[in-house]
């Protein structure tokens, strides 16, 4: 079994989505091994996203992610870092395919619902960012 992590954005959280992007998830397959709603502060935020740094989005991305409560979700399933990136779409919503879950709920390419890690690794990485071991039994 495979682990990811997925973030429910504050554009999620703030429209009240949170349900309906929780019934996708679990529908496409994945079981929830740890949930938190937190609000991240600059701090937080920018060394999540820190390897977009330099990125001319950079601080617009953070500003975004401080403005209202996020729910980081660990997640498991057989394939599911590659699962889960297609189950939540293109990070630009008018590029994401039907069915996707920014497809169907996103705002823009920055407010687009959920975070998908992109890699086993990176997934590591992102869960041990948000739970400790003992969150994660
Ligand atoms: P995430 O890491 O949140 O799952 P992603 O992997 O699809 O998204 P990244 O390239 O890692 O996309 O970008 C991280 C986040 O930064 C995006 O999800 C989006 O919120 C924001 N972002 C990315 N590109 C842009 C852009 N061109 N303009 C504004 N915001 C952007
Ligand atoms: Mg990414």
């Amino acid at each position: 079994m495979e682990r990811t992590l997925a973030i429910l954005k504050p554009d999620c959280t703030s429209r009240k989505l949170s349900g309906k992007v929780i019934d996708k998830i679990e529908n496409a397959g994945f079981k929830i091994i740890a949930m938190r709603l937190v609000k991240l502060t600059d701090e937080t935020a920018g060394k999540f996203y820190a390897v977009h740094r330099e990125r001319p989005f950079y601080g617009e991305l953070v500003e975004f992610m401080t403005s209202a409560n996020v729910i980081p979700i660990a997640l498991e399933k057989d394939n599911a870092v590659a699962d889960f990136r297609k189950l939540i779409g293109a990070t630009n919503p008018a590029e994401a395919e039907a069915g996707t879950i920014r497809k169907e709920f996103a705002e823009s390419i920055q407010n687009n619902t959920v975070h998908g890690s992109d890699s086993v690794e990176n997934a590591k990485i992102e869960i041990g960012f948000f739970f400790s071991g003992r969150e994660l039994v």
